[in-house]
Order: structure tokens, then sequence, then C-alpha cells
């Protein structure tokens, strides 16, 4: 038997409950996995709430984890056990002492990097590499708005855009978050919303930006639309503060012929190929310091609801680990 988290039915944190489940056996193509550390992400909110549907109930959350490879199954090369991985994509079941998981979705960790830098980092990291480097490739000199600037996601971004060469504009909630956007890597902070396109204007001179990053969904959308230079790129990849309503998008061709994508990681991930250079890509920024991963919270997987809690209350910053 192992221990893990499961759901029975969506809803509050209170729905997330720490039970006793037979170990599972790796079928053709899979191994089983010792987590040592297990990433906390906005999308597990997502899922434990019912905002995105789970398949079938009852079942375990969690997308993202590290540990050691305890037996393959038929068919899986290249893989043994002992093996130190980690993963941020594949079937959800990360919340798990033990789990299976289809072999293919894992990478093999770099010995530089701990179980939990990789469970803070494997999921928000990839993000930050398809962002930055595919849906919008930022350039060296291009001023960019990143909302959430304090999150998981967020404080990779900012460090990761800066090596790039961009001038960062993170929007956070508070001025300890303000203050920890800059100081990884932020040119500027700007607290809330008000009027957010007044403030990016002063800030670029009029010229606003050719990309925003925005995970807050309902709460920033249009304000970001407001931010964007004629043919400049909405990349809405969240909802935090609830979903964007549907758009009339001929509002794209009265605010300067923009673009708007809503991307996943699931989709720039979905060959083996990619996911491998995108991992790759990060363990190098991570393995060089360009970019530092901020575990800033950790809790007992069996107190993944408190750990939930704090997520939706905005208390978090960095990653936040949870540890079997
Ligand atoms: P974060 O650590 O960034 O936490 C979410 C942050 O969103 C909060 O700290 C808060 O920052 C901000 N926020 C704004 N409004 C609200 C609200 N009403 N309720 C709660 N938070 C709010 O989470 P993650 O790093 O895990 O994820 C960041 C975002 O990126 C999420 O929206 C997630 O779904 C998305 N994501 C998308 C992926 C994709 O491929 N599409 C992959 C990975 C993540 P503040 O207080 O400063 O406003």
């Amino acid at each position: 038997m192992t221990k893990a988290i499961r759901i029975h039915r969506t809803g509050g944190p209170e729905v997330l409950q720490w039970e006793e489940v037979p170990t599972p056996e790796p079928g053709p193509g899979e191994a089983l996995v010792r987590h040592a550390a297990v990433g906390l992400n906005f999308v597990d909110v997502y899922v434990r709430s019912g905002l995105y549907k789970a398949s079938n109930l009852p079942f375990t959350p969690g997308m993202e984890g590290a540990g050691t490879v305890l037996a393959v199954g038929p068919g899986v090369s290249g893989l043994a056990p002992g093996d130190r991985v980690a993963y941020g994509t594949g079937a959800m079941g990360a919340y798990a002492t033990e789990r299976v998981i289809a072999a293919d979705r894992l990478l093999k960790l770099p010995a530089s990097i701990g179980f939990e830098t990789a469970a803070a980092m494997m999921l928000a990291g990839m993000t930050a590499q398809y962002l930055l480097r595919r849906t919008y490739a930022v350039k060296r000199g291009d001023t960019i708005l990143v909302h959430a600037a304090a999150g998981g996601v967020g404080l990779i971004m900012c460090q990761w855009a800066k090596h790039l060469g961009a001038r960062v504009i993170g929007v956070v909630s508070t001025s300890e978050k303000a203050a920890l956007a800059k100081a990884n890597g932020a040119d500027h902070a700007l607290i809330g919303h008000p009027d957010l396109a007044a403030e990016v204007k002063k800030i670029t001179d009029g010229a606003m930006v050719p990309v925003v990053y925005d995970s807050v969904g309902k709460d920033t959308f249009m304000a970001s639309l407001n931010c964007l230079a004629p043919l400049g790129m909405m990349v809405s990849f969240g909802n935090a503060s609830g979903p964007v309503p549907p758009v009339d998008i001929s509002i794209l061709s009265a605010k300067g012929s923009l673009y708007l994508t809503r991307p996943t990681l699931a989709t720039y991930a979905a060959k083996r190929a990619d996911l491998e250079h995108m991992a790759g890509e990060l363990f190098s920024v991570v393995g060089s310091g360009v970019v530092k991963i901020r575990v800033n919270q950790t809790f007992p997987l069996a107190e993944a609801a408190a750990a939930h809690s704090a997520l939706e209350a905005r208390q978090t910053t960095g990653s936040t680990v949870l540890i079997p």
C-alpha cells in the first residue's frame, strides 16, 4: 500500500483527502516512481475546484514531481530502478508517495539539481521556457509585461527574460511582492492595476509592449490588451482570478491588429523531442545559476489542503513544494 491525496468530489481545499491506496504496478511503457517532492501548481486548484474537468472520481491530483524510479514496465528503455527523475507533464496523479507514469514523460535529473528544486521547477520552468522562447520569442531590448510576477511561474519568467535581454514590467498585488519581483529581475513592479495601460505608456514612452503574459485571466484581460503595441501578442495562459469571458474578436482589430493565443504546456511538450529540448534549456539556466528556483513554501503532502488555501489566498510567493 501507499499514501495519496484523493478527491471524491470537486470543491474547496477540504476535498483533498489523505488516504491509503494500493501501490500501482507499472504497465507497458510505464515507470513506478517514489516521490521525494511534489510540485504545487495553480492548475491543481482548477482541477480540485472543478473548473477543469477530471475524467473520473475519485482521482489523485498533481502534475509535477521528482523522485527515484522503483521499477519499469515492459518495453521501457533508457530508465532503470534507482534513476533520479522528474516530470511536469503527463497524466495527473502526483499527490502520492508512489505513482506510475508514462516513462516518456520522465526526465533524468542532473546531479546538481535536488529533488525539491526539481519538483518546484519542472512545470513552471518549462512553461516559462515555451512562453519566452516560442509563444513570443523575447529579444534583447524588448519590454515585456508579466502578471503575477512574484509567483511560481512569474519569478522564473522575470529572471529568464532578464537573461534574454528584455526589460521586464511585473504586475503584483503587494509591496513585498514588488520587492521580490525586482530582486528577481523585474525592472519595474506595478502594484495592482487601476490604470495599467497609463503606467505602461509612461514606462515605454508611449510605445507600449510587444507581448503581455497574462495568467490572471478575468480581472486583467482587458487591461492587458490595452498595454499592447500595434501587432502585439496577448498571451492568456491562466485564470487565477477566473476564466476570461467570451471575447468579440473585432476588439483585436480595434486595438491594433493584435494577436491572441491561449497556450498550454501540454501542447508545447507533447512530443518527446520538444520535452527534452525544453527541459534541457531549463536545466541549463538553473544549472548555470541564471535562474534560481525560489522554494518559498513547503508543506507535508498530507496537508495539501493548507497549501491550496495559501495559494488561492495569494499568500505564497515563488514555488511551493509538498513533501510526501
Ligand atoms: P502563482 O504562484 O503565480 O499564484 C497565482 C498568483 O496569481 C497569485 O499569487 C496572485 O499574485 C495572482 N492572482 C491574481 N488574482 C488572483 C486571484 N483572484 N486569486 C488568486 N491569485 C490571483 O501560481 P503558478 O505559478 O502555479 O501559476 C501561475 C499561473 O500560470 C496560473 O494562472 C496557472 O494556471 C498558469 N499556468 C499556465 C500554464 C499553461 O501552460 N497555460 C502552465 C503553468 C501555469 P498577486 O497577489 O501578485 O496578484
